[in-house]
């Protein structure tokens, strides 16, 4: 199989472990040698940017810098349009330091009161970059409807708010493989493998 920009070794720039283990998941079938930014002791740089692929990339860079390999990081967040954009790149800073993010859902509803849309769409951006200073982003999204109350206790954060469009169930009450086909996350991780794995 050939391979684009990636050699065999590729640093996961995260430091958060839930992520790390589903970014290895996802590249399992890969042959690729991986480890994370934790397992490196490398500094973990704030996320400045204000937008996805801003904050994908500084992080992609400052592990790729720190480490002299390539590194993959992501970006991700809730995006409803009704309200500016928010929460955006700041989705999980608005469920505080308790991850608290019935308090968070509760936020949303709120401030976007009965007449407003509901329309809102989950954005995953991963960057890949190289210690030349090359960087390539891919960008994946899923559209859907803000339900309330939230419903289903399967996966995090704001899933039991989102029912992705032609479904009739919530993120939150979806098993996760079925989730893994259509979400923001798994269209970004398409579009880099075909990218970077792909003979074509
Ligand atoms: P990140 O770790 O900076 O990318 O933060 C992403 C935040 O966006 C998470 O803490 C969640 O709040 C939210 N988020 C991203 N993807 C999902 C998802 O698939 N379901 C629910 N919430 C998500």
């Amino acid at each position: 199989m050939k391979q684009r920009l990636l050699t065999d070794r590729l640093v996961i720039a995260s430091h958060n472990p839930g992520k790390v283990s589903e970014i290895r998941d996802l590249l399992g079938q890969f042959e690729l040698s991986t480890q994370s930014a934790a397992d490196l002791n490398l500094p973990e740089p704030e996320e400045t940017g204000t937008t996805f692929s801003e904050n994908a990339k500084l992080k992609a860079v400052a592990a790729a810098e720190g480490s002299g390999i390539a590194a993959l990081a992501d970006d991700s967040g809730l995006v409803v349009p009704a309200l500016g954009g928010a929460p955006g790149v700041y989705s999980a800073r608005w469920a505080g330091p308790e991850k608290d993010f019935d308090a968070a859902m509760a936020r949303i509803e709120k401030k976007l009161g009965p007449k407003a849309s509901r329309e809102a769409h989950f954005v995953c951006v991963l960057a890949l970059a190289l210690p030349s200073g090359e960087i390539r982003t891919y960008e994946g999204m899923v559209q859907g409807t803000l339900v309330w109350p939230p419903k289903g206790t399967l996966g995090f954060g704001y899933d039991p708010m989102f029912r992705p469009k032609r479904f009739s169930e919530t993120f939150g009450e979806m098993h996760p493989p079925k989730k893994h086909q259509i979400s923001h996350r798994a269209e970004a991780f398409r579009l880099f493998t075909a990218d970077q794995f792909s003979d074509a």
